[in-house]
């Protein structure tokens, strides 16, 4: 199962590297396979297999020998330490284990069998918003709507009765970050942040969503304060805040709990 989700991994990362690539261009994603950009040649089927045909050219086109960029492999990797990931927290319901999220085994429980595929799906949806924002400063609208719609559907399957209560969580989050935006003339943060809230915001629900937020700034300042001092930055510089709020909502989903009861205690 473990070997399964690494390949299955590995392949939707490379599909999302061309898609993380071509959606902020307006490029259709069915459009044509991959070239090379610097000799236009098309690379062949046993030259594009996720990581190992990196590793095999040595990151180098086999034709005119450019480097390929890193975030292929990058990507594809993510892609597939994040479906790893996902099996070992969700096999983690019910035992000791540090990874035993409650957040994550309450999706379990309701969802039984679906809460991979949800899980993997959801995973998908955020990580290419998190390679976007990171790389072109942009939230894609369809890509938050898409995530909102998709939340949606499982609230009604999962717990219809908390769905009220959800929708208001992202709705506040929605208001909260937009209020930041109108007061800082949107050098704070983007539209997408906000669209971007109101579905992490209703997929969390209450009080996650305010623990959410609170870590994404947090993590966000502490980023902004090391990039100043290693000089990557300049003071005053802004940084794109999606990635924040996708670091955060990460740590919230595994170790959120624990967190929130160590902040209460002390
Ligand atoms: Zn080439």
């Amino acid at each position: 199962m473990v070997f399964l989700l690494v390949i299955y991994g590995l392949v939707a990362g490379s599909f999302l590297t061309a898609y993380t690539y071509r959606l902020p261009l307006g490029k259709s994603i069915k459009k044509g396979r991959s070239i090379c950009p610097n000799c236009k040649k098309k690379i062949a089927w046993y030259d594009n297999v996720p990581l190992l045909s990196f590793l095999m050219l040595k990151g180098k086109c086999r034709r005119c020998d450019r480097k390929i960029s890193s975030r292929y492999p990058v990507i594809e990797l993510m892609s597939a330490v994040g479906f790893v990931g996902i099996y070992y927290l969700l096999a983690a319901c019910g035992s000791t284990s540090p990874l035993s999220s409650n957040l994550i085994c309450s999706w379990q429980t309701e969802l039984g069998i679906l809460s991979l595929p949800f899980m993997l799906l959801l995973f998908l949806i955020v990580l290419m918003i998190f390679i976007i924002d990171l790389e072109k400063r942009i939230i894609p609208d369809e890509l938050s709507l898409f995530g909102l719609v998709f939340v949606f559907l499982s609230l009604l399957l999962i717990n219809p009765s908390s769905l009220y209560v959800h929708l208001l969580s992202g709705f506040s989050a929605g208001v909260f970050l937009l209020s930041i935006y109108i007061l800082t003339s949107g050098k704070g943060m983007g539209l997408g942040d906000v669209k971007l809230a109101l579905f992490i915001g209703t997929l969390l629900g209450w009080p996650w969503v305010v623990v959410w937020l609170f870590g994404a700034f947090l993590t966000g300042a502490m980023a902004g304060i090391i990039l100043v001092l290693i000089k990557k930055i300049s003071f005053g510089k802004q940084i794109a805040f999606g990635p924040f709020l996708i670091l955060s909502l990460v740590i919230i989903l595994i170790w959120g709990e624990i967190l929130l009861k160590l902040y209460l205690f002390y």
